[in-house]
Parts: structure tokens; sequence; C-alpha cells
């Protein structure tokens, strides 16, 4: 017969085929954390939409050949800007740190110029 496992605390289970807890605490909290990762999955995502569509925004009047944009991190920040915020980094030969939110991307200069990438073949 197959081994199982509770899915909170990871206990051997003997019980009931369907049985998934040890018992109503290991229930309730294994509810509880996937409750918690999901308000915290979702307000990540809501940061790094808002970033997206700031940067897609600035690309919106912009010629389709056009794949660089200079701002400073006030104006960024004004608009709600989170720098915090990226989907994956990337450091260059020469040391600088490119950040991305999906195709757009930014580099941080230390006169508060930023210029932002839009990747041409996403
Ligand atoms: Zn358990």
């Amino acid at each position: 017969m197959e081994k199982r496992y509770c899915l909170h605390c990871k206990e051997r289970l003997e019980g009931r085929r369907d049985q998934k807890y040890c018992n109503p605490i290991c229930r309730s909290a294994y509810h509880r954390k996937l409750k918690l990762e999901s308000s915290v999955q979702s307000a990540i995502h809501k940061i790094l939409r808002k970033n997206y569509i700031i940067l897609e925004e600035l690309f919106t009047h912009m010629p389709f050949d056009q794949h660089q944009i200079t701002s400073t991190k006030i104006k960024l920040a004004s608009k709600g800007f989170n720098f915090e915020y990226c989907t994956r980094v990337y450091q260059n030969n020469r040391g600088k740190w490119y950040r991305y939110v999906y195709e757009y991307s930014w580099m941080e200069f230390s006169n508060q110029k930023v210029i932002i990438y839009r990747q041409k073949d996403w």
C-alpha cells in the first residue's frame, strides 16, 4: 500500500485512504499557511503588475523600434514605481545591474538617472 503523509507536518498517516492530515489542528494550520502564502503572492503580483504598466506606458507613444528611454528615479517613483521588485536581475560584464519586469528592464545610475529598456525579441 502507498505511504501517505500529513500535508502539514509530514507525519506518516495510518488512517483512511482519503485522510490528508493527522488531525484537525494540522488541517487548519495547513489551510492558514495556504491562505497566507496566497495573500503574499497576490501582494507581490500587484506590485510587479504596477511596475510593468508604468514601464509599458513609457513606450506607448514611442516608435516601435525605440528600445530605450531615459528617466529619473523621482519621476518613476512619483508614478508609484517600486524599485525593490523585479522578475529577474542581470549583471553585465562591466558590473552594472539590470533589473527586469518581464520584457522591460532598467539600469540605475548614481545621479538618479534611470535607463529603461524594452527587449526586442520577447
Ligand atoms: Zn500533521
